[in-house]
């Protein structure tokens, strides 16, 4: 039987918070303004930061949700990872908390302060659906009189967005109208986007479908290796690490650097060694699941609805199934 350990953390970050004021169509966590504002406490920051010290990694990003929603949660966090070690590599930001010069340069210079010199700005067509470009220009702006390095997500969008209102958001209809009908397939070309969350849903009409057996079919035997991929890896303001970029699984932090029990993981240790389908027929044999569509993105995608079917199932509980604001996205 094929065993998932998390022996040691390559690169990665810490989510400090769910909660955002944008609803991305693209959002791998599903975070929006519906979502907890549950943030990131100092005690728990100091649990997260040593055990990734601990598995071998000096430096982590600042992720969310949107980080900047708490400034003062945020330093606090920031402090206790200069204490422990770990260093940042850049804050993730959306800019929606812009206001004026004034405002955000003195907030920059608070996170100077504390050792942070790179902002993640983010700038993409989905964004722009949420948030004026006019805020994410103050903000560069901002970065450029404060000294804080910028790492634009990505700047290959900005003429796309400026020949639009920057006072205004645009949907996805309103590129598709400015730039042709094929404007998010391109976006897809263009942007890294990670197709489990909520982009299974916003991307469905972007790809072809797989029925099914199709899924089963064409699917890697085991999902082994994305699990155990601790390349881009997350740990959350929970003090729950989420297995490679599968969004909606967890395991508690205290369980890594060894073997996990089969008892406690009964649905991570089925996908680690057979896949979607061992989790397939876990489900449809033991628990009565049956798909909802006729088609499917992705294995990804199935693997989603499964795993939303058995946390909804009140006589069931999967403590790797988390946190649950991220399943109630699909609820049906
Ligand atoms: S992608 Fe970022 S900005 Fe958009 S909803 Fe998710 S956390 Fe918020
Ligand atoms: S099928 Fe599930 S476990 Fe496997 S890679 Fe996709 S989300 Fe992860």
């Amino acid at each position: 039987m094929t065993e998932l350990s998390i022996q040691y953390l390559v690169s990665g970050g810490v989510i400090t918070n769910y909660n955002c004021p944008s609803r991305c169509g693209h959002c791998l966590y599903n975070c929006g303004p519906h979502r907890s504002k549950d943030y990131l406490d100092a005690d728990t920051a100091k649990d997260i930061f040593r055990c990734i010290a601990d598995l071998g990694c000096r430096s982590v990003h600042i992720g969310g949700g949107e980080p900047l929603l708490d400034v003062e949660k945020l330093l606090e966090v920031l402090e206790v990872a200069d204490n422990i070690g770990v260093a940042i590599d850049y804050v993730e930001t959306n800019s929606s908390w812009f206001k004026d010069q004034h405002h955000a340069a003195s907030l920059l210079n608070r996170l100077l302060a504390v050792g942070v010199d790179t902002l993640l700005v983010s700038i993409s067509p989905f964004h722009n659906a949420h948030i004026p470009y006019s805020r994410v220009q103050g903000v560069l702006d901002a970065c450029q009189s404060s000294g804080m390095q910028v790492f634009p997500w990505k700047s290959d969008f900005i003429p796309d967005i400026r020949a639009m209102d920057e006072n205004q958001t645009h949907s996805m209809a309103d590129f598709e109208k400015a730039f042709g009908p094929n404007y998010l397939q391109s976006t897809l070309e263009r942007y890294w986007i990670h197709l489990g969350g909520r982009a299974l849903t916003t991307m469905a009409h972007a790809y072809p479908l797989y029925s099914v057996e199709e899924i089963m079919e064409k699917s890697p035997a085991n999902c082994a290796n994305s699990l155990a991929d601790t390349s881009h890896f997350h740990i959350d303001l929970y003090g729950k690490y989420i297995p490679g970029l599968c969004a909606g699984l967890v395991i508690d932090m205290n369980d890594l650097g060894r073997p996990l029990s089969p008892g406690k993981y009964p649905l991570l240790e089925q996908l680690t060694a057979g896949g979607i389908n061992e989790l397939h027929n876990l489900a449809s044999n033991e628990f009565g699941f049956s798909p909802q569509k006729k088609d499917y993105l992705n294995h990804c995608e199935l693997c989603t609805e499964i795993r939303c079917f058995l946390i909804n199932d009140s006589k069931l509980q999967f403590r790797e199934l988390n946190p649950g604001g991220f399943y109630a996205e699909f609820a049906r």
